[in-house]
């Protein structure tokens, strides 16, 4: 599922990509703006002036001949896991993988992914959430900005396809091809060990690289059973069904699909929400790992369920989850 916290920073003007999602609009329609913590805008202020001046720069002029796609794709992989990557996998980019009126060029997807801790997941919504996604937004960032560096300096180009606001790939149809998990009832990949709770990001190339493949850990078999995640949306937004109409995911089953009218208006007054992910019972492995820190967490967490606000559709469906581009250019 793509969240707004996923996509509301606003963006450099001037691009010819499409018409931008309006999120002044949006956020008119349901009342206004309601969420500011100082430290989510901090972090929002330093992806925006820090990250987005480093998505480009100068690729090596003489290519590092690899042995084999294998030796490429093992040589990427530990650099992205030296530079903060929890997960990593890679595929093949089809044209499904790229958001409408965008264009890619380059071959593969690495998919990176981090973890976020459990402990800030206590009480959802709070703060301490809301918080806790951005600075790993913030800190994937730093991730795929440093793995892109280290692939140029291979002699090849790429692109960084950043965690929030400016990307051309779909994370989560890449992530799923690249094994990083199956797609819950509540629209986020889960990760047979880390579960639901980690963020994703991508670094597109076209080096010559193995690819991995989707996996089919019984986790999409196991939501059709359990409804922690349905019984727990205060908004009433995941569904009880799978839908026909939303698509297939990577084992061929019918998808979930999240009344986003439903879950938006009640995620944007209430911390970012996100209490889909740390209620899902995906999650034991990372309470395990939390305990051996020695900090005190909870088994469950408190899901504060306050009186969702109307649904509200108010911007039309075909400008639905499309925002600009950075007016940037691509060295090939
Ligand atoms: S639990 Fe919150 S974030 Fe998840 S679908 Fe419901 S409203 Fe949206
Ligand atoms: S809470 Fe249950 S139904 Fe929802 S995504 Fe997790 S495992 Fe699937």
């Amino acid at each position: 599922m793509n969240t707004p916290i996923d996509i509301e920073i606003d963006i450099a003007a001037g691009t010819t990509s499409p018409p931008a999602f309006n999120w002044d609009e949006w956020y008119e329609g349901i009342g206004g703006r309601s969420n500011a913590i100082p430290e989510v805008m901090e972090y929002r202020r330093r992806i925006q002036e820090e990250q987005y001046p480093r998505f480009e720069g100068p690729v090596a002029p003489v290519r590092h001949p690899f042995a084999s796609p294998e030796e490429a794709a093992a040589a990427v992989k530990a650099k992205a896991e030296e530079f903060g990557a929890d997960i990593v996998g890679i595929c093949r980019i089809e044209p499904s993988d790229i958001y409408r009126g965008r264009s890619v060029t380059e071959t593969y997807a690495i998919a990176v992914g981090q973890r976020m801790r459990w402990k800030e997941f206590q009480v959802v919504p709070s703060e301490a959430a809301g918080i806790e996604c951005m600075r790993v937004y913030h800190s994937l960032g730093e991730t795929v900005i440093r793995l892109a560096e280290y692939i140029r300096s291979l002699g090849w180009s790429c692109s960084v396809e950043h965690p929030i606001g400016d990307s051309d790939l779909l994370h989560v149809p890449i992530a799923l091809k690249a094994g990083f998990g199956e797609l819950g009832r509540h629209g986020s990949i889960i990760h047979p060990k880390l579960g639901p709770l980690f963020r994703m990001g991508s670094i597109a190339t076209s080096i010559p690289m193995a690819i991995d493949h989707p996996i089919d850990a019984g986790i999409a078999a196991f939501c059709d059973k359990c409804r922690a995640c349905r019984i727990y949306c205060p908004a009433n937004a995941v569904p009880d069904h799978r839908s026909p109409e939303a698509g297939k995911d990577h084992l061929g089953n019918d998808r979930y699909m999240i009344d986003t009218g439903r879950c938006f208006p009640y995620f944007a007054r209430n911390n970012y929400c996100s209490a889909c992910l740390p209620v899902c019972v995906y999650n034991h492995k990372e309470w395990a790992r939390d305990f051996e820190t020695g900090e005190p967490t909870k088994i469950f967490p408190e899901v504060v369920m306050v009186e969702p606000p109307p649904p509200f559709d108010g911007v039309e469906q075909e400008r639905r989850h499309q925002y600009p581009r950075l007016n940037r250019t691509r060295p090939k």
